[in-house]
């Protein structure tokens, strides 16, 4: 793949997407990924490490024309209507299939752009002009597996992909206040949260690869995998000297970290 879109690295992101209803508020997280947007330099593709396409093996959207899957029920009709109407990119799907070689990557037409891609990028890139692929999480992998793979990935960043991993740090719906976004969040996420942000400033990947070693907090944060493995991705493909920074950090619900980091180089 050819260089599409000025010489610099692309900046690297972690995006905590929260509930599919940030698509249709107006509200700080929202506008901080409105104001996200208008800093980045335009992509030649965009690569989202999707929380919401869970496979048995590691896929890779590859259709020109990316069907919009709406993978959640009960919602109000607002959020069924909004549409990002983005392309893909077989050619860069097919330089990220190659990228993932050792790790058996597939391409696949059967996912589309799920919520984890569109409910953020409607802010990030309003227009919906730049191709969107994603990438789906191999559940039966281990947690160092997915952060090896970010490692092979950080290649893309230097062809114009800007790689998005889109979950949250923080993710118990059991727990979650699904009334008032702004409740108080429980003092075990706010401390898990705190835990990864020091974390990721000080590049101890191991830490967060291995988070369960943290204890309760990480118990009750990280219920499941899906939306923290993401992460792990994100983390491979950075790279030690680059400037880290949090676009926004909140925690919605009581038990939904929205806390966002961003990677780019210091000569940006
Ligand atoms: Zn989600």
């Amino acid at each position: 793949m050819h260089k599409t879109s000025g010489k610099e690295k692309m900046p690297l992101l972690f995006i905590g997407h929260g509930s599919p209803m940030n698509a249709v508020l107006i509200n700080d997280y929202t506008k901080s990924m409105s104001v996200l947007g208008t800093a980045l330099p335009r992509p030649a593709a965009i690569l989202v490490i999707s929380a919401h396409w869970l496979t048995n093996g590691t896929y890779i959207t590859s259709s020109d024309k990316p069907k919009q899957i709406y993978d959640f029920y009960g919602f109000p009709q607002e959020l069924y209507n909004i549409k990002y109407p983005c392309g893909g990119s077989l050619e860069a799907s097919v330089y990220i299939k190659n990228a993932l070689a050792r790790f058996g990557a597939e391409l696949s037409e059967e996912w589309g752009i799920d919520h984890a891609s569109w409910s953020v990028l409607k802010y990030i890139f309003p227009k919906a002009d730049v191709p969107v692929i994603e990438l789906s999480l191999d559940m039966k992998k281990p947690e160092k597996y997915h952060y090896e793979m970010g490692r092979e990935l950080r290649k893309l960043r230097e062809n114009g992909i800007l790689i998005i991993g889109s979950g949250d740090t923080v993710h118990n719906l059991r727990m979650m206040d699904f009334d008032d976004i702004n409740a108080k969040p429980y003092d075990w996420a706010i401390e898990f949260d705190k835990n990864i942000k020091t974390a990721i400033l000080n590049h101890d990947h191991e830490k967060i690869i291995d988070y369960k070693k943290m204890g309760k907090s990480a118990e009750l944060s990280v219920p499941s995998t899906e939306h923290y493995l993401p992460l792990l991705y994100v983390l491979g493909a950075s790279e030690n000297n680059e400037k880290i920074s949090f676009p926004h950090e909140s925690i919605q619900g009581k038990s939904i970290s929205m806390l966002c980091v961003k990677f780019e180089t210091m000569e940006q």
